[in-house]
């Protein structure tokens, strides 16, 4: 049976102690599975826990917002990547996050594609203002299957990247007024590789000060308004479309 899947949520950045609170609200909401991510070792061990609830997918990854403050964390990553059946995230590339060297995050980057495709684990990617580095490394280091997620690019590259191997979500933000580019984006993402994401507590609806898990079929409706597609529709072709990213973690 399908229902709601949000394909991107950092459930241990909600409040503290309030991660289980909000899986359960989103599950009251009619959301399904949720694509949990970390992005530092301190969030893996909440991860690792909340994917005790079959509802969650979990992901381990160093955020590149999370470079400099870690030193040694490559087997920590991978002791956690084979515990458990999990994907690789959140990691990326983002060259407007201040102080933070660019070089670095390159290379914690790197590291974590090869892991997702020597391991074969889809990857969570978050990219700002690096897209022809992006696209360069894709082609050199690229898993078979990654999400960008909360995609800022443009239309024109959307395809490129579905070469590569790319599926695109978008989250809540995408419904305030004068979001034209990523209207435009939805657009051209292909019918199969389009997915829904909270990025919660990030990115929240128009009138909401915070996004949270329970927001998803929101979120959900106001894309299909973008599509002028049936909601109950988008949401199974989304199901389906998780089921193209995921693989065997959505059994
Ligand atoms: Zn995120």
């Amino acid at each position: 049976m399908d229902g709601y899947i949000d394909a991107h949520v950092h459930l241990p950045d909600i409040a503290p102690g309030d991660g289980w609170t909000a899986l359960a609200r989103a599950k009251t909401a009619g959301v399904r599975r949720l694509v949990v991510c970390g992005t530092r070792p301190a969030d893996w061990p909440l991860v690792r826990a909340l994917a005790a609830d079959e509802a969650v997918i979990p992901c381990f990854g160093l955020h590149p917002w999370m470079v400099a403050q870690y030193g040694d964390w490559r087997g920590e990553l991978a002791e956690h990547l084979a515990a458990v059946p999990s994907g690789l995230g959140e990691i990326g590339l983002d060259r407007a996050a201040r102080g933070i060297d660019y070089a670095q995050q390159e290379a914690a980057f790197i590291v974590q594609l090869r892991l997702a495709r020597d391991l074969d684990r889809p990857a969570m990617v978050h990219c700002v203002r690096a897209w022809g580095r992006l696209v360069e490394l894709l082609a050199e280091h690229a898993p078979d299957r990654f999400l960008l997620h909360a995609y800022a690019g443009s239309a024109d590259l959307v395809p490129v990247l579905a070469r590569r191997g790319a599926w695109f979500s978008f989250a809540g933000s995408v419904l305030h007024p004068g979001r034209d580019k990523a209207r435009s984006a939805i657009q051209a993402v292909p019918p199969d590789r389009l997915l829904v994401e909270t990025d919660a507590p990030a990115l929240p609806l128009p009138g909401q000060a915070e996004s949270r898990p329970e927001h998803l079929p929101a979120v959900v409706a106001g894309i299909a308004d973008i599509l002028g597609e049936d909601p109950e529709s988008l949401r199974a072709r989304l199901w389906h479309n998780a089921c193209g990213l995921l693989g065997a973690l959505l059994d």
